[in-house]
């Protein structure tokens, strides 16, 4: 059992930062085969990384290492910043284990609960040491609740951004076919017209770290995804988010849905199948990041009986495509998956679609690193291996700048300086 960090105070900042209890400085000195900082597409081979506490304090090829450092040997491998999956959703569990629909209507928020500390731990385990999760999809405000037991130390996990319930257009969401009016769980929170303001403030105020909108859906069972919010409406759900220094995140697919968002002002946009040349110019202008979550769309195809080979069924192609056309516009890409449709501590799924989307393996670990630190607001201390930044690190065996295979392979899993996983130092 590592040692868990037992005195947490809860930062005011959005995302909380324990502070560092005075018996915590430890010294640990990291010994890697190269180190791979984040930011840069070049292999740092001969470096090592001093952690105290829960920060790097040096990282370089001529580190000084005190005499009471204890010292871990890994040889055969590259140390990276601990990754950050961009889209996640720890209440759910791989479609083809439950239904969508039965998690939200049948599971109990004590067992969706129960699981989403297992999915924590092992996404914490496969060297994701952060996730923004998207959404419980029906399980209310418990994502806040995990994230405070992780922070507190009572289960492992990384660490979260939460959406907590995530907002609809009242009609817009499931689960459906039931008589109109008649009261069941929905996967997320109905809101629309001047009320919708007031849904991202409870949402805030009851925990959220950022806002998740729906910018489409479908309407009805077998339609297309089609817009869902007025303008008008992203517009002021963006501003009452801003005001309150939060993020918005507008789960999009369809060319008028995204275009909508863009101009409301959100911060990322999830999916984008159908994603138009001049969606993406527009999201370029304004600085939107693109997460086009292949790995879902890969899963619910296969789920559906597809068996990989070629021509790919149209939601799978579509993904590929809109990667492409955001790259060929200069859009930031994100690294996430929608990892819960698939499974938790599967989240290099993604990583490995991007590089079969065209993208060069470094792109995409730099995507998983700096890249979503920057994105969501973490860059100054969190997803690049120097001084000052929190000791999140991963170990992995082999070269992910060449082989994106390679965070597969973990070797060492430390965050906030807490080593979960990996030789013990000596
Ligand atoms: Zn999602």
């Amino acid at each position: 059992m590592p040692l868990l960090r037992r005195i947490i105070a809860l930062a005011l900042a959005t995302f909380a930062v324990p502070s560092i209890a005075a018996e915590e400085q430890a010294l640990t000195l990291l010994r890697p085969d190269a180190v791979f900082d984040g930011e840069t597409a070049v292999l740092r081979r001969g470096w090592a990384v001093l952690v105290r506490g829960n920060r790097i304090e040096a990282a370089g090829p001529d580190v000084a290492v005190p005499p009471e450092a204890s010292v871990i040997a890994l040889p055969g491998t590259t140390l990276m910043p601990g990754m950050i999956e961009g889209h996640s959703h720890l209440f759910l569990h791989p479609y083809n284990e439950t239904p969508w629909d039965d998690q939200v209507l049948h599971e109990s928020l004590a067992l969706r609960t129960a699981r989403a500390t297992v999915h924590a731990r092992v996404t914490l385990m496969a060297g994701f040491t952060t996730v923004r999760d998207l959404g419980t999809e029906g399980a209310g405000y418990a994502d806040v609740g995990l994230k405070h037991a992780i922070e507190q130390g009572i289960v492992p996990g990384p660490r979260m951004l939460v959406a907590t319930r995530a907002i609809v257009a009242p009609g817009a969401y499931g689960p459906r076919g039931f008589e109109p009016g008649v009261g069941v769980p929905l996967g997320a929170e109905e809101a629309g017209g001047p009320e919708l303001v007031n849904a991202v403030r409870r949402q805030i105020g009851a925990g959220a770290d950022l806002i998740k909108l729906y910018a489409d859906y479908r309407w009805g069972p077998g339609e297309p995804s089609r817009p869902t919010f007025t303008e008008g409406e992203l517009k002021a759900a963006v501003e009452a988010a801003h005001s309150a220094g939060r993020q918005v995140v507008a789960h999009a697919s369809t060319a008028e849905g995204m275009r909508r968002a863009v101009a409301a002002g959100v911060d990322t946009i999830e999916h984008g199948d159908e994603g138009t040349p001049e969606v993406f110019a527009a999201m370029k202008a304004k600085g939107v990041g693109f997460c086009p979550t292949l790995a879902a769309g890969d899963a619910i195809a296969r789920y559906r009986g597809w068996n990989g080979a070629v021509p790919m069924p149209k939601g799978v192609q579509e993904g590929f495509d809109a990667l492409a056309k955001a790259r060929k516009a200069g859009v930031a890409i994100c690294m996430g998956g929608d990892v819960g449709v698939y499974a938790h501590g599967d989240n290099a799924r993604e990583a490995e679609l991007m590089v079969k989307g065209g993208m060069a393996p470094a792109d995409v670990a730099i995507a998983a690193t700096s890249g979503n630190a920057k994105m969501f607001g973490l860059g100054d201390r969190l997803g690049t291996v120097k001084a000052g930044m929190l000791a999140d690190l991963v170990a992995v065996e082999g070269n992910p700048l060449t082989d994106i295979s390679a965070i597969r392979k973990v070797a060492l899993v430390m965050k906030d300086g807490v080593l979960w996983k990996g030789p013990v130092g000596r």
